[in-house]
């Protein structure tokens, strides 16, 4: 059995929308209090934050109003929050949350939520017409309420369901090297093609961003009509780009998926190129650490070998004899030519052959565990045999033998073993 979450759309009418909002309020309030009692060094765990709640609802007519289950939820996904910030490497404290900035969200339990006649009931009398586009599989045990960019209301609601995706046993294998020109080069059957849904949109956006600073007033007025319209305006074009870029890779993923038994990934950090200069916008528009999330998720899922390849050297490493050329190849060179045995082929070819012969060498495994964007978290162990030992360990310019050597021991699955 695995557990997974099934969205659906949901249609509040006036009422029902403002006692969603109105509990939001609360339970953000809560939230930050908990911020608050962290910052002044008072330590809030769980239990003494539900004990305050419990004394502050006793008091507070404003809290009672509210659903204690999802006032109780957000202090545990707090808590929650706050201890994996200690736990994970690279995730911060839980911050404020501003009342402008988050989106309204609440999570209720079973004994916080029915569904009866087709609506959902939360407590309070709340009750919400739901779009069931699909079935639930089994009963939910919690269900998450929220509102996204565009003001639309959804249940997500957690169940669980049989492994039925294991897919056929084929003799595929593949390797992804991802890429900006290409947002994923594989075989030429199955490449992704950068597909620009964010730049096709690009100048519509900014007009709709121009008329919202036009029409912005000044801090503490209420905003005017024209000026919702234009968000509004900008949010749909936003969320029309971003719902392409999922098709494209979900359908991108389940054809790879379907057709390949061994999947070689090139373990691409998305920030690096987030913070180039010249290729931030086409980097986060073909959205490639959510496509590897994507895929790696369905692979798993279909109980493939999906192996996780270090990144480093991957463009100057001959996919044929495994050797290293001497020097790093400019982004304008399109073409690999193997300084030992001759080699040649497309440079981003070369890199998805690469990572499917380090893949095959590797005993690596992947494990769903990291604060970074793409949430994926790999352990190489060292290759097999170690018979990976390259005829050249050159230096490339600018780093010492030392600082090279301190790398590459730094990363026990790279791809180059080290030769003293
Ligand atoms: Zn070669």
């Amino acid at each position: 059995m695995e557990t997974v979450r099934y969205n659906y759309r949901l249609r509040p009418g006036a009422v029902a929308t403002r006692a969603l909002l109105e509990e939001w309020g609360r339970c953000r309030w809560l939230w930050n209090e908990a911020v608050h009692q962290q910052r002044s060094k008072r330590k809030p765990t769980f239990c003494k934050l539900s004990r305050q709640m419990t004394d502050a609802r006793a008091r507070s007519v404003w809290l009672r109003a509210g659903s204690q289950v999802a006032q109780q939820q957000m202090l545990r996904t707090y808590s929650v929050a706050l201890d994996r910030s200690f736990k994970v490497k690279g995730c911060g404290r839980p911050v404020l949350k501003r009342r402008k900035r988050c989106r309204p969200s609440l999570e209720y339990t079973v004994r916080g939520f029915s569904i009866q006649e087709g609506r959902l009931r939360l407590p309070h009398g709340v009750s919400i017409p739901v779009v069931w586009s699909r079935d639930l599989l089994s009963d939910p045990t919690s269900v998450r309420v929220f509102q996204d960019s565009l003001g639309h209301w959804y249940a997500s609601f957690v169940v669980s369901r049989e492994d039925t995706a294991v897919g056929p046993e084929t003799d595929g294998a593949v390797g992804i090297d991802w890429g900006v020109a290409t947002t994923a080069t594989a075989d030429a059957a199955y490449d992704l093609p950068f597909g620009g849904h964010r730049k096709r949109c690009q100048a519509e956006l900014a007009k709709a961003q121009r008329r919202m600073a036009r029409r912005r007033r000044p801090r503490g007025q209420k905003p005017s009509k024209g000026y919702a319209d234009a968000k509004r305006q900008a949010a749909r074009l936003q969320k029309k780009a971003a719902r392409q870029n999922t098709v494209a890779a979900s359908v991108w993923a389940a054809q790879v998926v379907a057709a390949n038994d061994v999947i070689g990934v090139e373990d691409f950090q998305a920030k690096f190129l987030a913070k180039s200069k010249n290729m931030a916008r086409k980097a986060a528009d073909a959205a490639i650490g959510a496509t590897k999330r994507e895929l790696i998720a369905r692979g798993r899922r279909a109980g493939r070998k999906v192996v996780l390849v270090p990144p480093a050297y991957t463009t100057m490493t001959c996919s044929e004899c495994l050797a290293r050329a001497k020097r790093r190849m400019e982004l304008g060179e399109r073409t690999f030519r193997c300084e030992f045995c001759g080699y040649t082929a497309e440079r981003d070819r070369n890199s998805a052959r690469l990572v499917l012969a380090l893949a095959r060498k590797s005993l690596a495994t992947v494990e769903l565990d990291r604060a970074s964007a793409d949430g994926v978290r790999h352990f190489l162990a060292p290759f097999e045999g170690a018979s990976v030992v390259l005829p050249d360990l050159e230096i490339p310019p600018g780093f010492s033998r030392r600082e090279q050597l301190s790398r590459l021991l730094r990363r026990p699955g790279s791809p180059a073993q080290v030769v003293q």
